[in-house]
């Protein structure tokens, strides 16, 4: 079976470690975990972790002391490793460093990981980057605090173990990690399930504005910037809409447009069975999983919305025949 150890040129002094834009839970969970067993495995190496800022229900772990939250001044680490994170552009904190890295190594499951670095090592049947690295792992070097940035990532890309994604190894993963005493309930309330009063009400404004489309086959919402601003909430405080609005009876496809900068917003899609919106975020320069896909548009919000909608249509009559 592989390992991590297998995975790392010999001779390297030096590693940097990042994830995504916007980084999620796996993101967040994924990259300290490797920062973390590094840390505890191979003491020799002179470790750097750059994340964007996270929401701040993804701070609670003692290792975010250690993150570098800004953008670094350009340096040549021996090694570069990116986690769930599935092309260059797609890179946040840190970015700059990636061209300037010796070595370059890519950690993921995205299915539409470009194969962007030196070496790439992709399980597009894992749920999460968490699960990837717990299996790379060496199970009797996994502590508490190892094992907590994994369940993290873990529950996250799951939404607790209840997407598709989830199998008997996802399962076996998070029971293990149980076993060794994570505070699993604790971190699902904190961190997965507590929301604040602003995002709380972001999503119903967003629910009570979301329409039907294409015979109530596709829910879709939109949040300019201006509707956040009148909840005192950014872009990240949005990330729980998309996935409630797949919740609605009867839908394939919930699509969700929010405003992340004036004029550009962020697609977010989700289906239910059969639509792969891995596809269709491709068509708009984006990626992600056949369930779970996103991609940035520039544009107004309803000359964006009706574009999507368009080629949701085709897709769905495509898949009718
Ligand atoms: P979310 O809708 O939660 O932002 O993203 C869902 C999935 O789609 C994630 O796995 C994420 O990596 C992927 N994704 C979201 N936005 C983009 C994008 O702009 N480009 C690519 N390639 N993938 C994206
Ligand atoms: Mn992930």
């Amino acid at each position: 079976m592989k390992t991590l150890n297998d995975l790392l040129p010999e001779g390297i002094r030096t590693v940097a470690i990042a994830g995504h834009v916007n980084p999620d839970g796996d993101c967040v969970g994924s990259t300290c975990a490797l920062y973390l067993y590094l840390k505890k495995t191979r003491p020799e190496l002179a470790l750097s972790l750059y994340l964007a800022r996270p929401t701040d229900d993804l701070m609670f772990m003692d290792v975010m002391k250690e993150v570098s939250f800004e953008e670094p001044a350009p340096w040549s680490p021996d090694l570069m490793i990116t986690c769930d994170t599935s092309s260059l552009d797609r890179i946040g904190c840190g970015a700059g460093l990636f061209e300037k890295a010796e070595r370059t190594l890519s950690i993921d499951h995205h299915v539409s990981n470009t194969r962007y670095a030196d070496e790439t090592w992709v399980e597009p049947d894992a749920s999460s980057c968490a699960e990837v690295l717990f299996y790379l792992f060496e199970e009797d070097k996994i502590d508490l605090p190892i094992a907590t940035a994994l369940y993290t990532g873990l529950i996250h890309d799951t939404g607790v173990f209840q997407y598709s994604n989830v199998t008997r190894r996802t399962m076996e993963a998070g029971a293990r990690l149980i076993g060794m005493g994570v505070p699993h309930t604790r971190i699902i309330e904190e961190s997965f399930n507590a929301a604040t009063f602003g995002q709380q009400r972001i999503l119903g404004w967003c629910l009570e504005n979301s329409r039907l489309y294409l015979d109530g086959r596709v829910v879709a919402s939109v949040c300019t910037q201006n509707d956040m601003a009148r909840f005192g909430v950014e872009a990240k405080d949005t990330g729980s809409v998309v996935a409630v609005l797949r919740q609605t009876t009867g839908v394939e496809l919930a699509l969700f447009l929010y405003e992340t900068e004036p004029g550009t917003f962020k697609l977010s899609l989700r289906s239910n069975s059969f639509l792969n919106v891995a596809e269709l975020a491709a068509r708009y320069g984006g990626g992600g999983h056949v369930k779970a896909a996103g991609a940035t548009l520039k544009g107004s919000a309803p000359a964006l919305l009706a574009e999507v909608l368009g080629t949701a249509a085709a897709m769905l009559e495509e898949s009718d025949v």
